[in-house]
């Protein structure tokens, strides 16, 4: 055998997974077909996308909301190609980083697309020709990737996914996204603050399906006050490059409407296509999904699947998480993903984040549960900060108090909901939270408050 472990893909999964491997004396080679490591994440994903948040965030605030600190700013203006060069600069500088950190633990990589012929034996394929590997185990990792629906055609340019929607070369004056998710409100709002007139169109009735209703609600009324347009209920039927340049989007019950850019992004699907894995007779779930057992190992003995690729949803730090558990088992220590603290954040301004139930699933669970909540409003530090927009909000068991959901709308949501993350997994109470000392002024005080309000007993409120 060549190796004792071959990973196929280099993003959050496979790299992390590799690295694991390595540390636990196996002798590990990772495929990945891009020049860059790093995967959809890094590459075409979560950290370009925090980069033009965080900058077009900058531009807003120094735009409009400095003055009422005090500071006077004129003739502000958007040098766009510099802020896109930032933003590659910063993948750049991570993707170097993911191959050192791959040289460091002595992990061969190859650059190339690997294609499973049988059950130890991979063929990679490469510009330069082909080459036989064979390895004792094989974890997929290779991600997902963007999918569409019946009638859009995406032509890359002026009908694109989030890739084209992370490097537009000019502002467009209008852009008409399809989905309301994550990617759909994360980049509509990175443009419609760079000035672009955004359009939301989304099939439910809501946004950020699975959210809690409440947080997501009081999201979208904080979204149109930004600006951004929703129209709910609305199934597209059809959107394409039209002679004029423009894209024509159609929707049922209204006339077409023009834009001259669409952003694609009604979900993503399992990359599992070209792998080779009908050779070994492993057949793909809903989406291109590879059933995997409670090791991650599919029904092949010695090839198992981490990340995108397998059920749950499809983040970065939930594949992370599985593929350490995963190498750990095949290492033969003890590995395991409690599916219930599992973080998810959304990074518009404000954020949204949360972690176990929703208020809806514990109402169709029939679990009786009690409420607390807690506005940023009534926080000294964010009153203080002139970010006081959204509310914390803790669901625990009625009976025992056990913390079951936690859900938060408002400034750096994803950083405080790490706390909520850890009572999750401790099994804590409301009481728990309400109980510890949280710096003061700071913006976890509005968990404990709400913690506290769970009992009713919330003193700022
Ligand atoms: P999504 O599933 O989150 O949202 C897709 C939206 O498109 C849904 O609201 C759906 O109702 C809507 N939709 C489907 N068909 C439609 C139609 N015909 N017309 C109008 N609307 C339609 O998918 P996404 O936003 O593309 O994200 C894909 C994945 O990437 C998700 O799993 C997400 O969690 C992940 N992601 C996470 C982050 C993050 O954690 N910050 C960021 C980006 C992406």
């Amino acid at each position: 055998m060549n190796h004792d472990l071959i990973v196929i893909g280099a993003g959050p999964a496979g790299y992390v997974a590799a690295i694991r491997a390595a540390q636990l004396g196996l002798n590990v080679a990772c495929i990945e077909k891009e020049e860059k490591l790093g995967g959809t994440c890094l590459r075409v994903g979560c950290i370009p996308s925090k980069a033009l948040l965080q900058s077009s965030h900058k531009f807003e605030e120094t735009q409009k909301h400095l003055e009422k600190h005090g500071i006077e700013v004129s003739q502000v203006k958007l040098n766009l190609k510099k802020m896109m060069d930032r933003k590659e600069k910063v993948v750049s500088e991570l993707a170097t980083g993911i191959s050192g950190l791959l040289k460091k633990n002595k992990i061969t990589a190859y650059q190339g697309t690997g294609q499973i012929t049988a059950k130890n034996k991979i063929t990679l394929h490469t510009s330069q020709g082909e080459k036989q590997l064979t390895a004792k185990h094989i974890l997929i990792a290779t991600g997902s990737v963007p999918t569409s629906i019946p009638g859009v055609e995406i032509d890359g340019q002026g009908v694109g996914t989030s890739t084209q929607a992370l490097s537009y070369d000019k502002v467009p004056d209008h852009l008409v996204v399809i989905g309301a998710g994550v990617i759909g409100l994360e980049l509509g709002c990175v443009w419609a603050r760079l000035g672009a007139k955004v359009t939301v169109l989304e099939y439910a009735d809501r946004i950020l399906p699975g959210m809690d209703a409440e947080i997501a609600k009081e999201a979208l009324k904080l979204f149109k006050r930004q600006g951004l347009t929703f129209k709910l209920g609305t199934k597209v039927t059809s959107a394409k490059k039209a002679k004029n340049g423009k894209c024509l989007i159609q929707y049922q019950g209204a006339p077409p409407i023009q834009a001259d850019k669409v952003l694609v992004a009604v979900g993503r699907k399992a990359n599992t296509q070209s792998l080779g894995l009908e050779s070994v007779g492993i057949e793909l779930g809903p989406r291109g999904i590879i059933p995997v057992d409670d090791r991650y190992q599919t029904k092949v003995q010695g090839i198992y699947a981490v990340g995108d690729v397998i059920d749950g949803p499809m983040l970065a730090h939930k594949a992370e998480e599985e593929a350490v558990a995963c190498v750990n088992m095949i290492a033969g220590k003890y590995g395991h993903v409690n599916y219930d603290a599992i973080p998810g954040v959304t990074y518009t301004n404000p954020e949204i984040a949360s972690v176990g139930q929703t208020e809806e699933q514990l109402k169709e669970a029939a679990v009786k549960y009690k409420k607390g909540t807690f506005p940023f409003l009534a926080n000294g530090r964010a009153k203080a900060n002139g970010d006081t927009q959204g509310k914390v909000k803790i669901l625990a068991d009625e009976k025992t108090d056990r913390i079951l959901g936690v859900h938060i709308i408002g400034p750096h949501a994803g950083d405080l909901l790490t706390q909520a993350v850890a009572a999750i997994e401790f099994g804590a109470s409301a009481e728990d939270i309400a109980m510890l000392c949280h710096a003061h002024p700071s913006l976890s005080e509005a968990l404990k408050e709400a913690a506290m309000d769970v009992a009713g007993q919330a003193i700022h409120k």
